[in-house]
């Protein structure tokens, strides 16, 4: 549609002193720069991203290991890590739980400037939702991969599987990490893996604590699921089959004395449950080996479902 171009108010007008002259300058100003019919189509309907109940389940912030706390909701993880020099979070869950991190981090002792880096698993709603929020209250340095990076800066839009169906504010990273690179703070060092599955970017992050008075190899380790996700001859994701089988390497070959995942039951964890947060622990080795199992089977699923074409 062309644009009609705007007639000039100011040239033709004859002059007129004192307080008339805006108010007769008025009718032109307010005339529409364009004309909107009535047959236009509606601007689209904002869908929100409706989850789970648990996912939005606020609970008391308890202790992981001597420097790590699980401070997210029932069903999304978020870890803070003190340090001497100021805090680290990885993830954070859906976008409304900003306030509720700053809060459990007050309750930590953690003051929104202590907090210097925030670290973070796959670009999706319901982990990434509140780096932004987060970002703006309390400077930290986002730190991400640049696969990652991309589908921040977007809000999740243009997602491979999902497309526009789940938006979040967008991030500006800070900082890009490579595979293997750490981020160090305090004395500790905190290591990205990158292992490519539910999210081409997806990332692992591992470092050492204490816990029970022993040294204690932390792993977060990123989602392998493949909700939905088309594995074969997907046009816009060639590779995804190989780089699932690659990222399932990298999880086994962790050091991973204690497994923690994005979504905490996918590793045993029920943080619901003060008495029994870690009634199953697990290995990274069979995280991995549960997930080869599960996309194992949805190819079949889906390589059954072309022969019956
Ligand atoms: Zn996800």
């Amino acid at each position: 549609m062309r644009r009609m171009p705007a007639s000039s108010p100011s040239t033709s007008r004859p002059r007129l002193a004192g307080v008339l002259a805006p108010l007769l300058a008025l009718p032109s100003m307010l005339a529409p720069a364009h004309t909107v019919s009535a047959a236009d189509a509606p601007l689209p309907q904002l869908q929100a991203y409706e989850v789970r109940e648990a996912w939005r389940q606020p609970i008391a912030p308890f202790q992981v290991a001597a420097h790590t706390w699980y401070i997210g909701t029932q069903g999304l993880s978020a870890l803070l890590v003190k340090t001497g020099d100021g805090a680290v979070l990885f993830d954070g869950g859906m976008p409304q739980a900003a306030d509720m991190l700053l809060a459990h981090m007050a309750s930590l002792g953690v003051a929104p400037g202590d907090l210097k880096y925030i670290l973070h698993s796959h670009a999706h709603g319901d982990h990434a939702g509140p780096i932004a929020a987060l970002q703006r209250a309390t400077g930290a340095t986002v730190v991400s991969n640049a696969e990652s990076a991309v589908l921040l800066a977007r809000g999740g839009s243009d997602d491979i599987h999902f497309g526009d169906a789940i938006l979040f504010p967008p991030v500006h990273v800070d900082r890009l990490v490579m595979d293997g690179e750490a981020i160090e703070l305090g004395g500790m060092r905190f290591t990205v893996h990158f292992t490519p599955a539910h999210t081409p970017g997806s990332m692992s992050w591992t470092w050492n604590d204490q816990r029970e008075g022993r040294d204690t190899a932390i792993a977060y380790v990123d989602s392998i699921s493949a909700p939905g996700y088309r594995l074969l001859g997907n046009p816009r994701y060639p590779h995804i089959v190989d780089d699932y089988r690659r990222g399932f390497a990298a999880i086994r070959a962790l050091p991973c004395d204690l497994l923690i995942t994005p979504h905490p039951d996918a590793s045993g964890w029920a943080p619901a449950d003060a008495g029994a947060r870690l009634p199953r622990p697990m290995t990274c080795r069979a995280y991995a080996d549960a997930g080869e199992r599960a996309l194992d089977e949805r190819l079949a699923q889906q390589r059954a479902a072309e022969a019956g074409d």
